[in-house]
């Protein structure tokens, strides 16, 4: 986890085992998904002003420099990038160094498969394997392990067998609370009604970039934090074990909470 101190790392992969283990942690009611037993996200904690954008498929060269160099402007700005496979060694080929760079700066990447094939129509077996290749290809561009933690099945298809992969591979599957991909006026708006907590889905693509454009300068203006998915699941996480009234302050810190 780019962003997250070791003690965070270990309290964090403890919870998360605890998530695993027999007695799961209860989801929020709002987003329990029938027969799906692995772990699931479509929102961080509302308790906090964080938000997370995520940017799927990464097809195009040129639209993820633009995108970084935008980031670059907020240096305390944190994405996640849910690459497929195939552009992962594409890119990596193009712009060698690309994908260490970005986790470098803080970002933080989660599998999209490899060939954008919908997850729900692979065999388990099937699916293991694409993660498999999937992950060959980040290790390889990485040059490194990589703890990955989050899946996004394309075409935002929850599945039985998403729900065998996540859970064979110790994956949560990461879906979202605002949809980019339209006009960046009417995204950018949406994204001004945004919640603490919001999982924000973009595509790296013109209109999505340039919804970023426009709201990067507003957010920050307005106090928000843009965190990774690993950021906005340790709130997640930390809410569902604090008892109903526990005080959580408002910090970017996990060890002043009430988990303690
Ligand atoms: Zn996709």
């Amino acid at each position: 986890m780019p962003n997250l101190s070791r003690r965070d790392f270990l309290k964090i992969g403890g919870l998360t085992l605890l998530s695993l283990s027999a007695n799961p942690l209860k989801p929020h009611a709002e987003d329990q998904q029938p027969n799906f037993t692995a772990p699931l996200i479509w929102h961080g904690s509302r308790r906090f002003k964080r938000i997370a954008f995520t940017y799927d498929d990464c097809y195009l060269l040129y639209r993820m420099h633009t995108l970084e160099e935008l980031l670059d402007q907020y240096p305390e700005f944190k994405v996640t990038f849910f690459p497929v496979g195939a552009k992962l060694l594409n890119l990596e080929e193009q712009d060698a160094g690309i994908w260490k760079r970005l986790v470098a700066k803080g970002h933080e990447i989660g599998c999209h498969s490899f060939e954008h094939v919908n997850i729900g129509v692979m065999s388990p077996s099937g699916a293991l394997a694409d993660y498999d290749k999937w992950y060959a290809a980040l290790t390889q561009v990485l040059g490194e392990e990589y703890p990955v933690r989050f899946v996004r099945p394309p075409y935002d298809i929850i599945s039985p067998t998403l729900d065998i992969l996540c859970q064979e591979r110790g994956l949560v599957a990461a879906l979202f609370s605002v949809g980019g991909g339209g006009e960046p006026e009417i995204v950018f708006n949406a994204i001004k009604k945004a919640q603490g907590g919001d999982i924000v889905q973009m595509h790296i693509r013109t209109d999505d970039y340039n919804s970023s454009v426009l709201a990067f300068p507003w957010l920050k203006e307005n106090n928000w934090e843009l965190a990774t998915m690993s950021k906005l699941y340790a709130d997640y996480l930390q809410e569902e074990i604090n008892p109903p009234g526990c005080a959580l302050d408002t910090g970017n810190d996990l060890t002043r909470t009430c988990a303690e």
